[in-house]
């Protein structure tokens, strides 16, 4: 009998860290479904890449806003997993897509707020309630946090508040959750240069020294330090790990 691989979905997959987790996921042998929100064309490279490493992928499009959506989308998904995967049900949710908001306090409006909490906690917290219902037992949930839940840098109110928010959903959810043996753990990545908040760490050199100055390990961080960490925890090596928050920022304002 063929032995099936496990089944990993990621939110934001098609680029900057979740792209990365989703080949790095990959490499340990697990399938991956993985979704973006407009940007098509390089979640199919992904898919791709996916493809050559030897397992099986495909992407679907998702606004992790949009809660009213997620029934139809993980119906559609599951429809999907089976002809595509030959498998009835999910093993790991990697709840990663999310956007910048960099703001004053005083500036910050009731719709920046609105859109923030929705992608950043309520979309976290429905889709991980509903794709559970479609999840083996003994698998495991990662939330992407940010370093900005620990220290704070002004602008990032909302945003930060928000990813110290999942952060203590995690612990509740790994409590919940324990009883179907899946672990919940949040990895909070430091400054990452990806296109995130339109390739700020990445692309401007002055807040690229910033942050590597600030940094024990001296320098900004990049998409391949985050992607293994993640897939780790998608392994039987780190089923004992459960309601931790993994920092990896290579130690950023210690
Ligand atoms: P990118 O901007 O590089 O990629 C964002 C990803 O999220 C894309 O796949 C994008 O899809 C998807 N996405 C954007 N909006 C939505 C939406 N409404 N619904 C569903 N998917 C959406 O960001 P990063 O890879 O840098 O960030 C990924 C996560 O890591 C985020 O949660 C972020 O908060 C967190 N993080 C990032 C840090 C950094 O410095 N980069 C630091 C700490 C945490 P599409 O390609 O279709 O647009």
């Amino acid at each position: 009998m063929e032995n099936k691989s496990k089944i990993a979905l990621v939110t934001g997959g098609s680029r900057g860290l979740g792209r990365d987790m989703a080949i790095n996921i990959a490499k340990k042998g697990i399938d991956v479904v993985l979704t973006y929100h407009s940007n098509k064309k390089e979640a199919d490279e992904v898919v791709a890449e996916i493809k050559t490493i030897g397992q099986k992928a495909f992407a679907l499009q998702l606004d992790t806003r949009d809660v009213s959506s997620f029934d139809k989308f993980l119906e559609g998904m599951m429809g999907h997993i089976e002809k595509e995967m030959g498998s009835k049900n999910l093993d790991f949710l990697v709840n990663n897509a999310g956007t910048s908001l960099h703001q004053p306090f005083m500036e910050t409006t009731e719709d920046q707020f609105d859109d923030a909490v929705n992608i950043h906690f309520k979309g976290v917290f429905f889709l991980s309630q509903k794709a559970l219902n479609f999840m083996n037992d003994g698998g495991g949930i990662v939330n992407i946090s940010s370093g900005l839940a620990r220290f704070s840098f002004p602008g990032y109110s909302v945003y930060g508040a928000l990813k110290a928010g999942i952060e203590g959903l995690t612990r509740y959810m790994a409590k919940e959750l324990g009883a179907r043996r899946i672990n919940v753990n949040t990895v909070a990545p430091g400054a990452i240069e990806t296109d995130f908040g339109g390739g700020l760490t990445r692309d401007n050199k002055a807040f690229n020294t910033q942050v590597a100055n600030m940094t024990a390990l001296g320098r900004a961080g990049l998409p391949t330090d985050i992607g293994p960490v993640v897939a780790f925890l998608c392994t039987d090596d780190a089923k004992w790990i459960t309601a931790q928050r993994i920092e990896v920022s290579g130690g950023t304002l210690i």
